[in-house]
């Protein structure tokens, strides 16, 4: 089999400036798969689209079937690649879900299949991102009501776990700035924090999980402040306190005994690997679409197994990455829960892909179509700007 051509879809701009990137690779039977970058939102975007120009043409002539094969052509032959960021890891990850995608079609079987065989065929998963409002899209949650609020749209909505950034809003709705988050939380910014954490426990109830979320908006200490204010209200984990370095995500994890959670500005195994030995994360966040694809993500988690740390893909993209991530999540044995991130959930976005999953009492089903579940849609071959290389 031969990649005969790839076509690289730069999408319209769907909400606040959000492009997914996507790529169809042809091959010369017939067949073709789908990838896609999980680099659609904050001016990244461009670069995104670039690199996929850049880095289609090593792959022409190819066969899709050695993805292992192309894998390493990309990560040596693009010379930056080499302990590279999120450009030339996205670029390659959406290359690599597209052939993992061509070989499920090829021999008619699910990517969860072609893994290793899935441990479960549903997958627990909690409301991510309420602070932008749910169900009121981008309506920044403010005072402790609003936080009640989603949290009971949670609740209505059959889920028990929730994640919410309680720093980004003032109480007047108005983000907070970096000056007001670093290097000292004041006693009242911190007040406002403990109060809608508290808010959000008393509307879940003792058993339901509050992940939470930081944006690494703080500095180390500012981090172990506002964790250690809010443990007492019962924590999941603490997701990016701290900016994504080893030695600052063992220092919050060692001074609040929180587990914590990182990995979605993280690529490849050496980067994991160095927080891992490190103790520095318990809980890994990879992104398939921006960590080295399926090929990468698979060893990431493996690796993280050996430390036992658990495992929750990052999911932040279109459908597509919905339907790679929870067919991945469904093998591992170390996986905790799936994020479904309301933030994504926007109709010029579903519009992109044929088929857009959604849990149903906070379950997700897994995908048992041949590949990786879904593909882009007509529609979004005609709105997008399409790049064809050949
Ligand atoms: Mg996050």
């Amino acid at each position: 089999m031969k990649i005969t051509k790839i076509d690289l879809l730069y999408s319209q701009p769907v909400e606040d400036g959000w492009r997914p990137v996507f790529c169809r690779v042809h091959t010369d039977e017939g067949i073709y798969g789908d990838g896609e970058v999980a680099l659609s939102f904050d001016d990244i975007t461009h670069a995104a689209f670039g690199m996929m120009q850049d880095m289609a043409k090593l792959l022409i002539g190819m066969n899709p079937l050695e993805h292992e094969v192309i894998w390493d052509k990309l990560y040596h032959k693009t010379f930056f690649a080499l302990n590279g960021g999120p450009v030339v890891f996205g670029a390659i990850s959406a290359f690599d879900i597209a052939c993992w995608d061509i070989k499920g079609k090829k021999y008619g079987a699910p990517l969860h299949e072609l893994l290793g065989g899935k441990i479960r065929s549903e997958l627990r998963c909690y409301a991510s991102q309420l602070q932008n409002g749910w169900p009121d899209a981008r309506k920044p949650c403010a005072v402790p009501d609003d936080y009640r609020a989603v949290a009971q749209t949670a609740l209505d909505r059959g889920f028990d776990a929730v994640k919410l950034n309680f720093t980004t809003f003032r109480p007047d709705g108005v983000r907070y700035s970096k000056n007001d988050q670093a290097p000292y939380l004041k006693r009242d910014y911190l007040r406002v924090i403990e109060e809608r954490v508290k808010a959000v426990r008393e509307t879940l109830g003792p058993d339901g999980d509050i992940i939470l979320e930081n944006h690494c908006y703080t500095d180390k200490e500012s981090a172990v402040q506002m964790g250690n204010a809010v443990k007492p209200y019962g924590i999941m984990y603490f997701e990016e306190p701290v900016a994504p370095h080893a030695d600052l995500l063992a220092y919050v994890h060692k001074n609040t005994g929180i587990p914590v959670a990182s990995g979605e500005r993280m690529y490849s195994r050496w980067q994991f690997k160095e927080r891992l030995d490190k103790e520095a994360i318990q809980v890994i966040q990879p992104d398939i679409g921006t960590c080295g694809g399926v090929t990468e993500c698979k060893k990431i988690c493996d690796m993280a197994y050996v430390y036992e740390a658990a495992v929750q893909i990052h999911v932040c993209g279109s459908p597509l990455m919905t339907a790679v991530s929870l067919n991945l999540e469904s093998v591992l044995p170390h996986f905790i829960i799936h994020e479904y991130n309301v933030n994504t959930v926007m109709p010029k976005m579903l519009a992109l892909t044929k088929i857009d999953y959604q849990p149903e009492n906070g379950y997700f089903s897994v995908p048992d179509l041949p590949g990786i579940g879904n593909e882009i849609s007509d529609e979004a071959f005609k709105t997008c700007e399409v790049v064809t290389v050949e």
